[in-house]
C-alpha cells in the first residue's frame, strides 16, 4: 500500500484531534487577555513537551511567548517552516475571535509537518511559535524585532471567520495614545486661569470626525476619550484619547498618520495645551501569496463547495511578518453560521464541535500546502516568484 503525504498529514492530525479539542476548550473556558495568557501558554507548552518536543519559553522577553523547534530525522538542510499559534482573548467577550482554534490549528500543522519530514525523510526544520497579544500590542511584532523568525523560509497561520480565504489582504492599523496637558482651576470662580485639556480632547475628536470627509472609502479612523477630566467643577488639567487609524496599504498609512498628527496638534494649539502622542503599535497589511493561497482555496473548495470570500476587513500583526517572509494567513469558516468576529455569538460558536471539525480540516489543508512546498520543487519556485512579485507591486501603492 502506498501512503501519500496527504495521508501522513491527515493521520498525524486525526491522532491528535481529541487532545487538541481538550486544549481548545480549556483555553476557551479560561479567557486571558493580551500578555496575561499564562494558562493557555502553559497548557500548550506542556502538551508539546509531553509529546517529546523541546520548548523555549519567554521568547523575545514576552513571558507568554514560546517557540518549539523540530529538526527532521533527515537533517536540517532543507526548508525552514514556521507556524503561529495565538491564544489571547478579548475584554468582556472572551474568545470572540476564536484564538483557541488558532492555538490548536498551529499545533496541528506543526505535528503534521514534523511527521511528514520524519516519515518521508525530507530534510528541514519546523518551528511552532506561541505568539501572544494579537488583539492588543502585537506580540509577533516584538518577536519580529528580536529576530525570532529570521531563519524561516515560510510562515503560516490560520484564523476562523465567516467564509474561507487564502488571499486575505488585511488592513494596516496604527494605534496611538494622545495626551493633553493643561492647567487646573476652579470652573466657576476662576475658569480664565485654567487651560482646559478636556476641551483639547473634544476638539481633537470633532476634528477627526471632520477629517473623515476627505478619507478614502477603505480608510478607517476610530477612537475614544479615555480621560476627559475628573470633576465637572474643575477645569481638567489632563485628558487622554486612544485612537486607531487604518488603511489598505502601508504607504497610505503614513499619509493618514501625518494628517491625523496635525489634527491632534491643532487641538493643543487651539486650547493652549501641550500634548504628547505615543504610537502604541502598527499592524501592516497582510500580503497574500497567490500560489499558496490558490492551493489552500482549492482544497477548501473541494470540501465546502462554495467560493472563497475576499472582502474580509480587520487587521493582524501577522501582516508585519508577511511583508518580509513568504507566508500564508489562511481563513477558515468558523461554523457555517456567518456570525461576525468579536461578538458573543462568535465566542459561543468557537467552542462548538462543528468549529473544532472545521479547524481540524483547515489545519490539514494548511499542512498539505506546506507539504507540497517540501516535496515539489517547481511549486516552491512558483511560491518564491509570487512573493517577489507581490513585494514589488505592493511597493507601488
Ligand atoms: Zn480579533
Ligand atoms: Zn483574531
Amino acid at each position: 500500500m502506498i501512503i501519500s503525504v496527504d495521508d501522513v498529514v491527515a493521520g498525524a492530525i486525526d491522532e491528535a484531534s481529541a487532545d487538541l479539542r481538550k486544549l481548545s476548550l480549556a483555553i476557551h473556558d479560561n479567557p486571558e487577555l493580551a500578555l496575561k495568557e499564562d494558562k493557555a501558554c502553559h497548557l500548550l507548552v506542556h502538551y508539546l513537551e509531553s509529546r517529546g518536543y523541546t520548548v523555549q519559553r519567554n521568547v523575545a522577553g514576552l513571558s507568554t511567548a514560546f517557540a518549539s523547534t523540530h529538526v527532521s530525522s533527515a537533517g536540517a538542510h532543507g526548508l525552514h517552516i514556521g507556524f503561529c499559534s495565538e491564544y489571547d482573548a478579548l475584554p468582556g467577550i472572551g474568545h470572540g475571535c476564536g484564538h483557541n482554534l488558532i492555538a490548536i490549528s498551529g499545533v496541528a500543522m506543526f505535528l503534521a509537518t514534523t511527521r511528514v519530514m520524519d516519515r518521508c525523510r525530507i530534510p528541514g526544520t519546523v518551528k511552532l511559535y506561541g505568539t501572544p497579544a494579537e488583539e492588543a500590542i502585537g506580540g509577533k511584532i516584538t518577536m519580529l524585532d528580536h529576530g525570532v523568525f529570521d531563519d524561516r523560509d515560510l510562515l503560516m497561520m490560520l484564523h476562523p471567520t465567516a467564509g474561507y480565504s487564502g488571499a486575505w489582504h488585511s488592513q494596516c492599523c496604527l494605534s496611538m495614545r494622545i495626551e493633553y496637558f493643561g492647567k487646573a482651576s476652579h470652573a466657576a470662580m476662576a475658569p480664565w486661569d485654567g487651560i482646559n485639556a478636556g476641551t483639547a480632547a473634544n476638539i481633537a475628536m470633532l476634528s477627526m470626525g471632520a477629517l473623515r470627509e476627505q478619507l478614502k472609502p477603505d480608510w478607517r479612523t476610530h477612537g475614544i476619550i479615555t480621560n476627559g477630566g475628573e470633576a465637572a467643577n474643575v477645569i481638567p488639567e489632563y485628558s487622554s484619547i486612544e485612537y486607531t487609524i487604518r488603511t489598505a496599504w502601508a504607504s497610505e498609512l503614513q499619509v493618514l498618520r501625518e494628517r491625523t498628527l496635525r489634527v491632534f496638534e491643532a487641538a493643543a494649539l487651539a486650547t493652549g495645551c501641550t500634548h504628547k502622542v505615543t504610537e502604541e503599535f502598527a499592524y501592516l497589511d497582510n500580503q497574500d501569496n497567490p500560489v499558496l493561497g490558490r492551493l489552500y482555496e482549492e482544497i477548501m473548495e473541494s470540501e465546502y463547495h462554495s467560493p472563497p470570500e475576499r472582502d474580509v476587513g480587520g487587521s493582524t500583526d501577522f501582516g508585519n511578518l508577511s511583508q518580509r517572509f513568504i507566508s500564508l494567513h489562511g481563513m477558515f469558516d468558523l461554523a457555517g453560521t456567518r456570525v461576525p468576529n468579536h461578538t458573543v455569538e462568535f465566542t459561543k460558536e468557537a467552542r462548538s464541535v462543528e468549529a473544532h471539525r472545521r479547524a481540524i480540516f483547515a489545519a490539514k489543508t494548511g499542512a498539505r500546502v506546506v507539504a507540497r512546498c517540501l516535496v515539489d520543487e517547481d511549486f516552491w519556485k512558483q511560491v518564491k516568484k509570487a512573493h517577489e512579485e507581490r513585494q514589488q507591486s505592493s511597493g507601488a501603492h
